[in-house]
């Protein structure tokens, strides 16, 4: 199987790369070796990569792999995968499938193993799709990700900076998030107009933990609603959303040392999950 060189290929099928669906290919080998090895999966591994384009990085996994699912969802692409990369690999599956759609638990249940996820993500839908492998996480294993270096800095971000947000909390609560790598837009084609980064995406059991995650997801919410307003004129204003007077909102900061006054993008993830679980406890049923 040689490496695909997305110019030439894409010129044989007629087919334009579609901004629409984030299509920036690999064009080196060692840098989608790189990310195929960033996943270190055992030997039974089933793997699901999220846009397999051209398969620069699915060649690679088809290696590692006892089992490859591929979701693909531009038709022209799927079917030059399954047909002309993967047509005597019987370990690799090519779905034509939008992943936002895809059931990664039924697909677990059905599997029998955890599933390694994967991707050079369509950068446009990076944030549902993180959402949904935070909704599915009991499927997976581990994730490994390229995203855009900007959203890279935020899913990593600490309390109080400029960066952090829903996703960053919602995240981290849910997964060990840690920076492998960088690229620069000279590692696509076409070339696109930011640099990405490869994060390690590994399932947690958080500590404090969220009695309800749901419950916890709205708290997070409600205290981000207007960023640079403080925890009164987000949190204590929406009291009533949460079933609670002003006063009682006010009261469960208090109790929890949280000054009213202070924005909701300085609090820790452990202030979130305490908050929550408060909130929990004295909501009317
Ligand atoms: N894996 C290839 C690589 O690294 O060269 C392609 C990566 S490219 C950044 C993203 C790929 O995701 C494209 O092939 C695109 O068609 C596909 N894609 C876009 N939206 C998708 C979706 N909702 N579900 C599945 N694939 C999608």
């Amino acid at each position: 199987m040689s490496f695909p060189h997305p110019p030439t290929i894409l010129k044989r099928l007629g087919h334009r790369s579609k901004k629409s669906l984030g299509q920036h290919f690999l064009l080196y080998p060692h840098q989608a070796r790189r990310l195929a090895e960033a996943l270190d999966p055992p030997e039974d591994a089933v793997i699901v990569e999220i846009g397999g384009g051209l398969g620069a990085l699915s060649r690679y996994l088809a290696e590692r792999a006892s089992s490859l699912l591929v979701l693909e969802t531009d038709p022209t692409l799927a079917a030059f995968l399954e047909k002309e990369v993967f047509a005597h690999h019987p370990q690799v599956t090519v779905l034509c499938q939008d992943v936002l759609l895809f059931d990664f638990l039924a697909f677990y249940r059905k599997v029998g193993s955890p599933l390694q996820v994967t991707g050079n993500l369509p950068y446009q839908i990076t944030s549902p799709v993180l959402f949904k492998l935070i909704e599915e996480k009991a499927a997976l294993s581990q994730a490994v990700l390229m995203v855009q270096q900007e959203v890279g800095t935020r899913l990593l971000a600490s309390p109080g900076s400029k960066e952090y947000g829903i996703l960053t909390v919602l995240l981290q609560y849910h997964f060990a998030v840690t920076r492998l790598f960088s690229l620069g837009p000279a590692n696509f084609y076409p070339t696109p107009r930011v640099d990405s980064v490869v994060l390690r995406l590994a399932p947690r059991q958080p500590e404090p933990a969220a009695v309800d995650v749901k419950l916890l997801a709205r708290t997070v919410k409600a205290a981000f609603g207007m960023r640079r307003k403080t925890l009164k004129n987000t949190l204590v204003a929406k009291a009533p959303d949460f079933g609670l007077t002003k006063e009682q909102m006010r009261g469960i900061l208090t109790d929890l040392e949280i000054d009213p006054s202070r924005r909701g993008e300085t609090l820790t993830l452990a202030q979130f999950v305490l908050l929550s679980n408060r909130l929990a406890q004295i909501r009317p049923r």
